[in-house]
């Protein structure tokens, strides 16, 4: 491990804020002060950095390579700097120049290319993936800005861009020597070399420049440092010097906005997908260029012997956004390299794996021809290429079935159906929770499971430890060691010896002095941005994710106006003292999800200013949910809300992260919630509400009018969505939200996740809820039990899977 001289780390970063900002230490900001001390941790990491991809070329290790459309990175420094073994020094460093680490990083703004869980797992992954020395990397767009900043307004949501850049690149190196040209639009003329064969070749075409610029992740505990290689676009040749001679400045310049476009901003759909052609071309654009770089890396090693290229490369698709990189990898092989179809596409299937996180009808991606031919002419005749040879494959197989070729076709109905690509062009197609791979075998992708039974496999999802524990509650983590030393930082199965402690009373009671500390700061955070006065021995009970209607803030909601209406009606009504608190982010074009936030801020405002109510509950919207607003959270949390209509939530990561910081989950037999119930069993959760089987076999006859008729406290509540009490604008605010329950909107069915239906189950396993807080000592004992249990949730757990069944991989630890 690295170490610092304190004195020349002082020098360093005064001479480094003269340099760049030509400040003395006292006059510099704290933007400015972070940002010297990560230019000096990335000095300090220099070394590690060339020596691991030194070794790893020197070995010909087989690399992993991650392609995601999403990393969700959160802060550089502070996580940098403890895998790094520094955090403390660094600390030190700090105080002597009067400024607190803590401080510094709170001058940091969350790296936050990716929407949620899918793109925090990719950024997981690279952790686990760095501190298991991991051949690998991760590839990916440099976006200039990130997920939109959420303000609220009046109870709206309100994006502003999220100018993450704005005080510099912290952590990351361009290299623009390693530039890679992507090729758009043209046309495709086919020639014959001189065996008269026919190649293609693409004529006409806009060039765009992908630059890469390089994030290191270090290991903890290792040397180790990998590389995340993030592309940006530019264009070959800046701006137009006639028309700008001409006085014609805009038009001059436009060609350069336009190229730059691609990289500008990330679309903050969460599983759901616009099909729009600026989102095709970022995904051409960063596979292609990660594909020309990981070719250009294996010919160095390999020459041109691409027999080989799958025991030197895999390649794992997070979800579809990349699966372009199929057809892609053909054309080179076919066009550039001059392999045949059956020899590049052999390659191809062992090279590919991809990964599933969906079961939403409306995040699987489908290109419109009349979008994809013209921009990707070439790639749209590979995939037509490999559809005609596919389809040959079923007319064998299942001769006559008209009906299954139409439905598993690739190409059909004016659309390229990109799972089908994925599933056809890979060896390995995972799941990412039991369930949900049941769920694909069973119903999703149950023709293609029995077409391709060996290629389906799962890999439950996991979390980083080093950020989720060890960073985000110092505490905890500090208390864990004690009693069962360090080892568990880099093998979180050893948390289960902490289980010897979840009944003694001493270890009890000191959990709970730290969840009570962790609370007091997560409350200092609300009262200073809320304004609002929290009581911390009330359970804190927090829903934060993305706002989707599938994960049901709205029942969690309906169910604080229903609390709302039993203390009303009965002012000596018992209720535990309980924060209900919440973070979320809607798509800025998902109209329902937006008005949800309004109504849990509507009732946020009748409930906190109701002298009756307000002493035993609290509602807190935290805005601008984030990465490292989720740290300061999740350590002050009792009580998990993971209430998704069961069959709809792919796995959860959030999830996990609140059990290994020992909140009890609130859930639904839904993702990952089953193994999580599973672990700790029912005396240690609170399960509730319809299986995914029950929802499935439901579905078709439900009727939220009968719960209604049957239930006059249900009924009730969805009628105060026309009360202005809490429609305070107008009665009719909240009608979409009162129609998508009782009648369906926008061709869904009524209550379409099935709020309603689970009401009722659900107020009671608050009221389970309640009665366990009451008992003290024992909900100590169920954290420590659901802390005990976690281990299995590390993405150190997962990403050994993937290396061991998917990629075939080996850890390469450096020399000593
Ligand atoms: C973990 C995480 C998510 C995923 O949360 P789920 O509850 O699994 O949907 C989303 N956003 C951020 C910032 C996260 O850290």
């Amino acid at each position: 491990m690295s170490t610092i001289n304190k004195e020349e780390w002082l020098r360093d970063i005064e001479k480094r804020v003269s340099v760049d900002f030509f400040k003395t230490l006292s006059e510099a900001s704290l933007e400015e002060l972070h940002y010297v001390f990560s230019r000096e941790a990335l000095g300090l990491l220099k070394n590690n950095w060339t020596q691991t991809s030194n070794h790893w070329n020197k070995e010909k290790a087989k690399m992993a390579y991650y392609f995601s459309a999403e990393f969700l990175m959160g802060r550089w420094l502070s996580n940098a700097l403890i895998n790094m073994n520094l955090y403390e020094e660094a600390g030190d460093a700090a105080k002597k120049l009067g400024i607190d680490m803590n401080a510094l990083e709170e001058a940091e703004t969350d790296a936050g290319l990716g929407n949620g869980g899918l793109g925090r797992l990719a950024a997981c992954f690279l952790d686990s993936l760095a501190t298991g020395n991991y051949p690998s990397m991760g590839y990916g767009i440099r976006y200039k800005y990130g997920m939109f900043e959420q303000k609220i307004i009046n109870g709206y949501q309100v994006e502003k861009p999220d100018n993450w850049l704005v005080h510099g690149d912290v952590a990351s190196i361009k290299r623009p020597d390693e530039a890679v040209e992507v090729k758009f639009w043209g046309r495709v003329a086919i020639e014959k070399d001189h065996n008269n064969k026919n190649y293609y070749h693409l004529y006409d075409y806009e060039s765009i420049i992908a630059v890469p610029y390089d994030l290191p992740v270090p290991g903890y505990g290792t040397s180790t440092v990998l590389t995340l290689r993030l592309w940006q676009a530019s264009s070959p040749d800046g701006f137009d010097l006639d028309l700008f001679q001409a006085g014609e400045y805009s038009r001059a310049v436009s060609k350069e906005t336009q190229a730059e476009n691609i990289s500008r901003v990330l679309y903050p759909n969460d599983n759901t997908v616009g099909g729009k052609q600026l989102r095709l071309r970022q995904q051409y654009f960063f596979v292609a260029a990660g594909l020309a770089d990981l070719i250009r890396r294996f010919k160095k090693q390999w020459g041109t012997d691409f027999s080989k290229l799958p025991d030197a490369v895999a390649i794992q698709l997070n979800d579809t956004h990349p699966v372009v990189a199929i057809p892609e990898l053909m054309r080179i092989l076919v066009d550039e390299e001059h392999l045949d179809w059956d020899t590049a596409w052999g390659i191809c299937i062992r090279v590919f794996a991809y990964t599933n996180h969906t079961l939403l009808a409306e995040a699987l991606e489908k290109w419109p021809i009349n979008i994809f031919a013209p921009l990707l002419p070439r790639i749209y005749q590979v995939i037509e290429e490999i559809n005609r040879r596919f389809l040959h494959f079923l007319h064998q197989k299942f001769p006559g079935d008209w009906q299954k070729h139409k439905e598993m076709e690739i190409i059909n109905d004016g659309v390229i159906k990109m799972a089908w690509l994925a599933i056809v062009g890979s060896h390995s197609i995972n799941g990412v929770a039991q369930l949900h791979t049941d769920l694909l075998k069973t119903q999703e992708l149950k023709m293609w499971y029995e077409l391709f039974p060996e290629k389906f496999n799962n890999k439950t999802n996991g979390v980083t430890q080093r950020r989720w524990l060890l960073k985000a509650n110092p505490a905890l983590a500090n208390f864990i060691t004690t009693r069962i030393g360090d080892g568990w930082i880099t093998n979180l199965d050893e948390l289960s010896k902490l289980e010897q402690f979840a009944s003694d009373p001493k270890a009890q009671e000191e959990f709970m002095a730290i969840k009570l500390k962790d609370k007091q700061l997560l409350a200092k955070y609300i009262q200073q941005h809320n304004n609002i006065k929290v009581n911390t021995s009330s359970i804190f009970d927090v829903q934060i994710k993305r706002l989707h209607e599938y994960k049901r803030q709205l029942l969690n909601a309906l169910h604080i106006i229903y609390l709302y209406q039993r203390i009303k009606s009965d002012p000596n009504y018992h209720v535990t003292p309980r924060t209900f608190i919440f973070g979320a982010k809607a798509a800025s074009g998902y109209h329902m999800a937006k008005l949800i936030i309004r109504l849990i801020n509507a009732v946020a405002d009748v409930v906190n200013h109701d002298p009756v109510v307000s002493d035993k509950i609290k509602v807190v919207f935290l805005e601008n949910y984030r990465v490292s607003l989720a740290e300061k959270i999740i350590p002050a949390s009792d009580v998990s809300e993971q209430i998704s209509t069961a069959g709809y939530e792919a796995s959860g990561t959030g999830n996990m992260k609140f059990m290994m910081n020992g909140a009890i989950t609130l859930g639904t037999l839904d993702g990952a919630n089953v193994e999580i119930a599973e672990l700790v069993g029912r005396e240690n959760s609170v399960i509730f509400g319809l299986t995914a089987d029950e929802v499935n076999a439901q579905k078709m006859s439900y009727n939220p009018h009968q719960v209604l008729a049957q239930d006059p406290e249900i009924a009730a509540v969805v009628e105060a969505l026309h009360d202005p009490i809490f429609a305070s604008e107008n009665v009719h605010m909240f009608e979409p939200i009162y129609q998508s329950l009782l009648y369906g909107v926008d061709g869904n069915p009524p209550d379409k996740y099935m709020v309603l239906k689970d009401f009722r189950s659900y107020i009671n396993a608050q009221k389970q809820v309640e009665a366990l807080y009451a008992d003290e000592k024992n909900w100590a004992k169920m954290m420590l039990i659901n802390i005990a249990r976690s281990g299995k949730f590390s993405s150190d757990r997962t990403i050994k899977q993937y290396a061991e069944e998917i990629w075939d991989i080996k850890p390469y630890p450096p020399k000593k």
